[in-house]
């Protein structure tokens, strides 16, 4: 990976590690900051609503609670029936009518069950005793019932007939006590959509306030037919409770500990996270003792959010730093991965060889100073490089010279004769010229025998490591040519082709002297024909080849009749000549296969090998080749000397003859009876052919 992408990888991971953070972070402070507000703003809306509330209820409560305790009222509860009491509580019920704020007024005693009331038109003037409560009434049931709670005063919402229309109304009901025991219930009534008006029903958004008994049955709402009319009269079953407005059981579980707490006093007021009408609120809990009621105060939790919308705040914050890391880039970039870029071409050229020119300086500070590092460096190289590739080609023109001299041609081959290399100049023994030699093969360049030769070397040297000794000819322009071979393994890096270096001495001279040697051990120095070590090997070989093919062989043995007056009467030279003459004679008389011999002096002998497998017929075979020769021998000798002597002579040989067949007798025995056979013929007067059997 390069450092580019790594960089930018980096600078894109910073980015979003970042940006992650920044949003976690955000989110969790503004998250507690919200809660805080939002906390604290219930909390001041639920004392607000509690006192707002509680006020002017307090302050009726209060006051009829105060009409309660007057002894004038008091009086009338135990004797009602007496006139002048009855009209004194009346004028002390009407003195308080306009007290109240409503300026009404309801009585009940319980002795008479007589209900007594006047409002605020004060249309009961005079009839203010309005009718006489009966337990079997439901809608009296309220006055049995907080007679029957044991508290001092109680609250009860109801409906009212107002002519046509049916009015809402809070009643507050004090029990009016004689030595302790519950004679009447006195109090006033508020029409509760002004009561409303003054409390729940004041609009403030996203804020709902309501009020519940100890039963969290709802008694005030803003919504009047979410309230539980007549509450205290009702079995806890029909009430109207909040779960009418939480529909989560979690929620309701709660708010039910909630209350719990609050009515032990652990807290003033309790703060829930609850779900209103689909939405999380916040909802605030005060306790009023003086009520036995809660006070509920609902807040939308998304209007005490502060910072609803933060997405601009991370976009721009996003923006600015996304810029921050394009400079960062950029300066990278200009400072580091260009200047770098520039270096890394620079020595990639400078892997290429050219050296040509140095590169240029790059960059600034350290990138700089690492430039100029390199380029000391390149220059070090450069210097290195070319004092090396002088010392190379100095070894690489010892070698050449080395190998160029050496008195032997040499070739690099693979193993299937393959030239690889050889010396560039052309050397005597070449079969073609080195410049074309490349590529090609022993079996392409040189003859069949030769090319055998030279693979027969390789594959011994690919076994043993080396091959000498190795011989061949090569028929050039000027002649007949002798090399002998020195191939050796070459080491050769693990996998690569086998090579060999082969050296080819010119043998030539050394075969020329052999063979001389050859000639003047085997042959006679004066006619050429095999001398009489060379009879033997032959004459010895006639007899193997006859025993294995069980032919007859013959044998003659050949005196000059009458040869030394010719050395006397014209010298040794005409004699040497004379002698040489028979030889060609008797060569042109038999096969290349047989032989020729001089024996010594003027004796020759004939080998005829394989003549019949009859032996009569092999005799006659023999004799008339014999007598072949005889005739050829009897023919007259034209002798020229060399100081320009002519002599004609006369002359002939006797001939001896005898068969052979196999090795039955030895060699020796052999030429004994062919000279035998001789002798006799040089007795019945010379000239002649004799048989010994
Ligand atoms: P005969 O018929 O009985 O064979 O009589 P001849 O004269 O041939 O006598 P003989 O074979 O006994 O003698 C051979 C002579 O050959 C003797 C010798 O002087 C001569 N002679 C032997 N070697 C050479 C040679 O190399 N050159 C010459 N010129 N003469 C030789
Ligand atoms: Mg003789």
């Amino acid at each position: 990976m390069s450092l580019k992408t790594k960089f930018s990888l980096l600078l894109v991971a910073i980015f979003v590690l970042f940006m992650g953070a920044f949003w976690g972070f955000t989110q969790y402070w503004v998250a507690g900051i919200n809660n805080d507000w939002a906390t604290r703003l219930t909390e001041k809306q639920v004392l607000f609503d509690k006192h707002r509330t509680l006020h002017p209820l307090l302050r009726e409560i209060a006051l009829a609670k105060q009409m309660a305790a007057e002894p004038a009222l008091l009086d009338m509860a135990l004797h009602e029936s007496d006139p002048a009491v009855r009209q004194r509580g009346i004028a002390l019920m009407e003195s308080y009518r306009n007290k109240f704020s409503s300026h009404l007024y309801s009585a009940v005693f319980s002795q008479t069950q007589h209900y007594y009331l006047n409002d605020e038109k004060n249309a009961f003037a005079g009839a203010q005793l309005r009718y006489t409560l009966s337990p079997k009434n439901p809608v009296d049931a309220w006055f049995y019932a907080t007679l029957a709670s044991g508290n001092d005063y109680a609250l009860n919402v109801s409906m009212e007939n107002h002519g046509a229309t049916k009015v809402a109304q809070v009643w507050i009901n004090v029990l009016l006590k004689h030595e302790g025991k519950a004679v009447g219930i006195v109090g006033t009534g508020l029409a509760l959509d002004e009561f409303l008006l003054d409390s729940v029903a004041m609009e403030q958004a996203g804020v709902t306030n309501l009020f519940v008994d100890s039963n969290l049955a709802i008694q005030l709402n803003r919504d009047s037919k979410m309230i539980d009319l007549a509450s205290i009269a009702k079995p806890d079953a029909q009430r109207l409770k909040v779960n009418a407005l939480f529909t989560q059981e979690t929620d309701m579980a709660s708010l039910r500990a909630a209350t719990q707490r609050l009515i032990k006093g652990e807290s003033s007021n309790e703060m829930l996270r609850v779900s209103y009408r689909g939405k999380p609120h916040l909802l605030g809990v005060a306790y009023i003792p003086a009520l036995d009621w809660f006070d509920l105060t609902l807040i939308d939790a998304q209007q005490g959010v502060l910072f609803a919308k933060l997405w601009w705040v991370a976009g721009l914050f996003g923006v600015l730093f996304l810029s921050v890391l394009a400079l960062v880039a950029w300066m990278l970039h200009r400072w580091l991965l260009n200047p770098m870029a520039i270096l890394k071409n620079a020595m990639h050229e400078l892997e290429l060889n050219h050296y040509t020119s140095l590169p240029p300086l790059v960059g600034s500070a350290e990138i700089k100073s690492l430039s100029q590092q390199f380029n000391v460096m390149a220059e070090h190289i450069r210097t290195h490089q070319q004092e090396l590739e002088n010392k190379v080609q100095e070894r690489t023109s010892l070698l050449t010279a080395t190998l160029e001299s050496l008195p032997d041609l040499w070739f690099e081959l693979s193993l299937d004769g393959g030239y690889r290399q050889m010396p560039a100049t052309y050397k005597h023994g070449m079969a073609v010229d080195p410049t074309l030699m490349v590529g090609k093969s022993v079996a392409e360049v040189l003859p069949a025998g030769a090319a055998k030769i030279v693979l027969s070397g390789l594959a011994e040297a690919h076994l043993t490591g080396r091959s000498t000794g190795k011989q061949f000819y090569l028929d050039l322009s000027d002649g007949r040519f002798w090399f002998e071979l020195s191939i050796a393994r070459k080491q050769v890096l693990a996998g690569q082709e086998p090579r060999f270096i082969a050296l080819s001495r010119d043998i030539t001279e050394r075969k020329n002297a052999e063979e001389k040697i050859r000639q003047l051990a085997f042959y006679d120095a004066l006619t050429g024909v095999p001398n009489r070590r060379l009879l033997d090997e032959r004459l010895g070989y006639a007899m193997l080849e006859g025993k294995r093919s069980g032919h007859y062989g013959a044998l003659m043995f050949l005196d000059l009749d009458k040869f030394k007056p010719l050395n006397d009467l014209h010298g040794h030279e005409m004699g040497d000549l004379m002698l040489i003459e028979v030889a060609r004679r008797l060569q042109s008389c038999v096969r290349e296969v047989d032989t020729v011999a001089r024996f010594g002096g003027d004796e020759f002998v004939v080998v005829l090998g394989a003549l019949s497998g009859d032996m009569a017929q092999s005799e006659t075979d023999a004799g008339s080749i014999a007598e072949k020769i005889r005739s050829a021998l009897a023919e007259p000798y034209f002798l020229q000397a060399q100081q320009g002597a002519e002599v004609v002579h006369h002359s002939a040989g006797s001939i001896g003859v005898t068969l052979f067949q196999g090795q039955i007798i030895k060699a020796d025995d052999l030429l004994k009876r062919a000279d035998m056979a001789m002798y006799q013929a040089k007795q019945a007067g010379r000239n002649r052919v004799c048989f010994q059997r």
